[in-house]
């Protein structure tokens, strides 16, 4: 594969400990440079604002809730008010912060709990959603929960945006965290191919491993890890397989609705990809068990209280 060209410079250190990538053990791979220190992957070259607007485009949220065919935008419903109940059982009473909203569809279900929500996301039209960063949120404190749901992978300053979390949380406050693993089996089996690398989207590549300690030290004790919570463990496993077939196959957006694309799929390789994911459906949801039992889930979710 070609080096990416984002137009921007080469990643100088780990946008998660800080890491020099000018000291030894830096890896630089195709999209990435994964620390040496704690692990983790820093997208590089550092794609340019021009080049994320342009990766992001007005395909990846087409319309509110229209974003996947079949039954995909039901799913997410259902998942959402899973997660909604979780958080209302977990946080103390409080405002709820969903950092990086999306459409809405969690807030929304927090909302239908009888929790005061707000929600960060740029570009949405939903009334509880601004468009405006954590940083510029003036007020300490304040809130119960914080939920950085499939976010802080797209941010380039993640360990600045969990650090103002902690600042937002009252004292007892729970951070809500779903990203994908890079320590995870489905990323060592597909490597450049894997679907949650999501270049230049995703612009910080933890493992689990580094998350947890990075959170330790910003002040937030880890209350729950699951492997299964975080969710999308079958969907990267079962793009990865089907990318992996002759005829450059794509599962993931053959699956979106024709508006919520980045790429055109003809009829022929949608129906393709589609009838492909189906026959090999059995064995990525196999080999997510077998990640999930071995530890190296291809997600990870962590609630952690601030101490
Ligand atoms: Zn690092």
């Amino acid at each position: 594969m070609t080096a990416p060209d984002w137009s921007g410079q080469r990643a100088t250190r780990c946008v998660w400990c800080g890491s020099s990538f000018e000291s030894a053990g830096v890896r630089r791979r195709y999209g990435r440079a994964i620390c040496g220190h704690c692990g983790s992957g820093t997208t590089d070259p550092v794609p340019t604002a021009e080049s994320l607007d342009a990766a992001y485009g007005d395909w990846y949220w087409p319309e509110a809730g229209q974003r996947f065919s079949l039954v995909g935008d039901r799913l997410l419903r259902f998942s959402r008010a899973s997660m909604a109940s979780r958080i209302d059982r977990v946080a103390p009473a409080g405002r709820i912060l969903d950092v990086g909203a999306g459409e809405g569809t969690l807030i929304n279900a927090l909302a239908a709990r009888g929790r005061e929500v707000r929600g960060l996301e740029r570009n949405s039209g939903h009334a509880s959603i601004e468009n405006r960063e954590i940083h510029e949120i003036g007020e300490d404190g304040g809130f119960a929960g914080i939920v950085l749901w499939h976010s802080l992978e797209h941010m380039g300053a993640p360990r600045q945006i969990v650090t103002e979390a902690a600042r937002l949380l009252e004292p007892g406050g729970v951070i809500f965290i779903a990203v994908p693993n890079l320590a995870s089996l489905q990323a060592a089996t597909f490597g450049d191919l894997w679907l949650h690398l999501d270049l230049p989207r995703h612009l910080f590549h933890p493992t689990s491993r580094a998350l947890q300690a990075g959170l330790g030290e910003i002040g937030f004790e880890i209350t729950r890890v699951s492997p299964t919570r975080a969710g999308q463990l079958v969907i990267g496993w079962l793009d990865g397989m089907v990318a992996r077939l002759p005829g450059q196959l794509n599962l993931y957006h053959s699956l979106r609705r024709r508006l919520a694309r980045r790429v055109e799929v003809g009829a022929g390789k949608r129906a393709a990809a589609i009838a492909a994911g189906v026959i090999l459906l059995p064995f990525a949801v196999l080999a997510a068990g077998i990640e999930i039992v071995s530890g190296r889930p291809g997600t990870i979710y962590v609630e952690a209280r601030r101490v």
